[in-house]
């Protein structure tokens, strides 16, 4: 490993931060109880900002102010052609700010510069452009009814949508959550991570900058059990999205169920199976196989975590997977040639080394890695593990950390029903030369996604999600828009029935 930047002292971003408080209305304000919290660099565990944090009584101020400019506009009622044109002024701006954008995404959450400026920025920049093109070809049906009566359907806004974020791709998943919410004439009251309150703020300014009249797109920063939790029950919230833990899922779809019924659409965790045939392309699978679990410091909710490789060259994939893995270079995310940063916070650096001790323990072998790096931050050694056996801890939970588990398989029946046995759904990793292979396979496997040799590869007009407990509904592309518009039948009779 390049071990030696980690101990180093840490880059200075250039950047100020200067949007802390919440955003409610159109304006930046204290929270009602004038409290913060601290969010911290994981690079140091020192405190970057204190911001303020939201409450029950925040949230209903927020609810109140979307619910005001859905109600009387003009942000639905408006010219779809001028959501658009917001929406496109919006995409300019992040262009203009990506380097500021990159610099707080990096501080803040820990992931490599060149990684939040060169491919996360650029994709929310393109997502919000393809969403600004919807806005303008919403359009419902003339419908064939049985009776002399004129039939057709109206797609109308929901109304105020709640909106809950996580902390590994703060930027991107806000706009994968406001793009096509907007586009479609909601308002939003949205809830950043508590770890990575600062890009959103400054995007959401960024927004309004751009001409997003007060009130549509509201931002509370804060902790789940109150902001979160406050969203999920409130009364006067028509629908929720919520991107995070399979845990969390299961209380916000609870809450929301208790409260109004709101709809739900839910992105969860997986560990998904990456499955490697005997003829693939071994050196391209090698190094897939190695983004699709290290991408992002291993947290990804897609992440690549359970390496199935056929056996006829197992040896020579765990020989080269540990080769690869070794040269990962880590260490301060803002230098140019690290791939690989700090895990988000104690907690989860805690959470990973109790998933390496438990893979030792439980007897898989340890390849390379394995270790914290140096003695600051929350820097994890890219770990890998051969042997691993399908009731394995590590095989089988989510570890959202640089650990990459790799499984032996025989025959394509054995490898299809041990890949589809977990509780998650969500993605999949394929690599074959063989086209019936990989038809077999795609059909098979029960995922939201299945990336035949390649992986994770996100366009704006891709649709994502997952199956089983990884969650329900599909972001992104033209599936994203059905969470947010309202069917309306509207059926008229005929004056004269003869024409
Ligand atoms: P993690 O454990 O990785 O932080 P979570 O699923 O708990 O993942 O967090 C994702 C988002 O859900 C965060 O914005 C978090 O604050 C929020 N959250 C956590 N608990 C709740 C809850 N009980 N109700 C609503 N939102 C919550």
């Amino acid at each position: 490993f390049s071990t030696s930047a980690a101990v180093e002292e840490p880059i200075s971003p250039s950047v100020n931060i200067e949007n802390t408080q919440l955003l409610i209305d159109g304006a930046f304000v204290d929270a009602a109880s004038g409290k913060t919290f601290s969010t911290i660099d994981p690079r140091t565990g020192e405190i970057i900002a204190h911001v303020a944090e939201g409450n029950q009584e925040d949230v209903n101020r927020a609810v109140l102010a979307a619910r005001r400019a859905f109600d009387n506009g003009p942000w639905p009622k408006m010219i779809p052609y001028e959501r658009s044109c917001v929406l496109l002024r919006f995409a300019d701006l992040l262009e203009k700010h990506r380097p500021e954008l990159a610099s707080i995404e990096t501080w803040d959450s820990g992931k490599p510069y060149k990684q939040a400026a060169d491919i996360e920025i650029p994709m929310v920049i393109r997502l919000m452009r393809y969403y600004a093109g919807w806005a303008d070809k919403i359009h419902g049906l003339t419908v064939p009814s049985d009776g002399q009566y004129h039939a057709q359907t109206l797609h109308e806004p929901i109304g105020v949508a709640g909106q809950i974020i996580p902390w590994n791709f703060p930027l991107l998943i806000f706009a994968w959550k406001i793009g096509p919410a907007l586009a479609c004439g909601n308002t939003v009251v949205l809830k950043t991570a508590e770890q990575t309150p600062l890009s959103a703020l400054y995007a959401a300014r960024l927004l309004h900058e751009a001409g997003l009249p007060p009130g549509v797109l509201n931002v509370i920063s804060g902790f789940g059990p109150t902001v979160g939790a406050a969203l999920c029950s409130h009364m006067d919230i028509d629908k929720l999205a919520f991107t995070g833990s399979t845990e969390t899922g299961k209380n916000v779809l609870g809450l929301a169920a208790k409260s109004n019924l709101k709809p739900v659409t839910l992105e969860l965790g997986g560990k998904s199976p990456f499955i490697i045939c005997g003829d693939a392309d071994i050196d391209k699978a090698v190094e897939v196989a190695h983004l699709a679990v290290f991408f992002n410091q291993g947290q990804c909710c897609c992440a690549g975590s359970r390496t199935f490789v056929h056996e006829s060259v197992y040896d020579e994939f765990v020989e080269k997977a540990k080769a690869r893995a070794m040269k990962r270079v880590i260490g301060d995310p803002f230098r140019q040639d690290v791939e690989q940063g700090p895990q988000i916070d104690s907690k989860q650096f805690e959470k990973i080394m109790t998933y390496i001790r438990s893979g030792i323990e439980s007897g898989a072998k340890l390849e390379s890695g394995g270790e914290q790096l140096g003695s600051k931050g929350f820097y994890v050694q890219p770990t890998v593990f051969s042997d691993v056996q399908d009731d394995m801890l590590i095989a089988k939970d989510e570890i959202f950390g640089p650990v990459q588990s790799i499984l032996k398989y025989k025959d394509l029946n054995e490898v299809i029903e041990r890949a589809n046995k977990s509780h998650y759904g969500l993605a999949a990793g394929v690599f074959t030369q063989s086209i019936d292979t990989a038809n077999t396979l795609t059909r098979a496997l029960r995922v939201g996604s299945v990336w035949v040799n390649c992986y994770a590869v996100f366009d704006a007009a891709i649709p994502f999600g997952g199956y089983k407990m990884s969650g329900h509904g599909r972001e992104r592309g033209i599936y994203s828009l059905r969470n947010y518009l309202q069917v309306k039948a509207v059926v008229q009779p005929l004056k004269d029935p003869a024409w």
